[in-house]
């Protein structure tokens, strides 16, 4: 980017008004002015244009000192709506959010069984056709555990499914004629803990404890989850992987694992697997060694748990993190272990989340040009 070129500037203003408003809430043009460092006549054309583009709408009053009240701008919420899709292992969520990440509509299909790229694509790609066809929106994004092309249309590698090179992205886009983008399922994860919750460590593990496991390393603005198999970390002396491998990680303390062992019931009625011979328990000192392991290589100051499995409550979250201090160096023994604070939600909205940032609010571009 040539910082130099006056329209890169302008996108780049035109970026920080918005992020401001969504900070802040309501402001009048001169305080925005004021806290940008941007001259008055600039901020005025800059809200302008974002209220006739539909971002932004006046209304209210400002109260200043000098007893003159401003005519005040806030986001137009519903100016402009984005669509998150989550295709997870059991369940593929839809939801259309408005731009404060409130959820206006919500769509729950359960995920066949070992889907079929195809088959299940054009379930998707219909179900994101009638949001759009009922609402304007503005942008969509689909969360998965894969590994994802460069441009962001194609899943190079799903982690779970045999599908390889597939443009679910694109053909979402041309059907819909929605501009889509496909994202890792944690690194998703990581923004909406960011967005919703205000998560600002600057250096972090998040581990989505699910169905499956699997890992972000986030350091500052990059966020490496795509390569990463941290539920694959050899933990075990015996227990065949779904993956091929012997002891992993998830054979212990992965939903599908937890559910095989206590012959059939859901990964979710936790209180019947804590009676099946310590299972979970099991499953928390795995966990806890395992993160261990990873905090001595990343130095995480701090790790998040995500995902169905985090939802264990406190007697068991204690068992991981009893597990982690007795293997962990003791300079990081106190690393804390806390569970995502967006609980149940935290799969879900990390799909908005990257809507609202890639097609709206480009936090992360600002984030870099900050730090350059
Ligand atoms: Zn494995």
């Amino acid at each position: 980017m040539k910082f130099s070129d006056p329209a890169t500037a302008r996108t780049i203003n035109r970026l920080r008004v918005l992020n401001l408003l969504r900070q802040e809430g309501t402001m009048s043009r001169a305080d925005i002015s004021r806290s940008l460092e941007l001259n008055k006549p600039s901020t005025s054309e800059i809200v302008a244009s974002l209220i006739k583009e539909g971002f932004v709408e006046e209304g209210g009053k400002v109260n200043t000192t000098s007893g003159r009240r401003p005519t005040a701008v806030s986001l137009k919420s519903d100016g402009h709506l984005v669509l998150g899709v989550e295709l997870g292992s059991f369940t593929t969520s839809f939801l259309l959010s408005d731009l404060k990440g409130t959820i206006l509509r919500y769509e729950r299909l359960p995920t066949p069984p070992e889907p079929d790229a195809k088959a299940w694509g054009e379930q998707v790609i219909k179900t994101c056709m009638k949001f759009a066809a009922s609402a304007p929106v503005y942008g969509i994004v689909v969360a998965t555990a894969a590994a994802i092309t460069a441009e962001r249309k194609a899943i190079l590698r799903h982690e779970v499914w045999p599908w390889r090179n597939i443009p679910l992205g694109e053909a979402i886009e041309v059907h819909t004629k929605v501009p889509t983008i496909l994202v890792h399922n944690v690194e998703a994860m990581v923004m909406a803990e960011r967005t919703f919750a205000k998560e600002q460590s600057e250096t972090l593990l998040y581990v989505n404890w699910a169905h499956h496991i699997n890992a972000a390393w986030v350091n500052n603005t990059t966020v490496s989850s795509q390569r990463s198999r941290f539920g694959h970390l050899p933990i075990a002396q015996t227990g065949l992987c779904q993956c091929g491998g012997i002891g992993c990680l998830e054979t212990v303390s992965a939903g599908w694992a937890l559910k095989e062992k206590s012959q059939g019931h859901s990964a979710k009625q936790l209180a019947a697997l804590a009676k099946t011979d310590g299972l979970l328990a099991q499953a928390c000192t795995a966990m806890g060694t395992a993160l261990a392991w990873a905090a001595s290589i990343t130095g995480a100051e701090k790790i998040i748990l995500g995902g169905g499995i985090a939802n264990i409550g406190e007697p068991y979250l204690s068992m991981v993190k009893d597990a982690f201090a007795h293997h962990a160096h003791h300079e990081l023994a106190h690393t804390p272990i806390v569970q995502s604070a967006l609980k149940e939600q935290s799969s879900n909205l990390g799909s908005v989340a990257v809507a609202l940032d890639h097609w709206i609010f480009r936090s992360s571009v600002l984030q870099s040009l900050n730090e350059h």
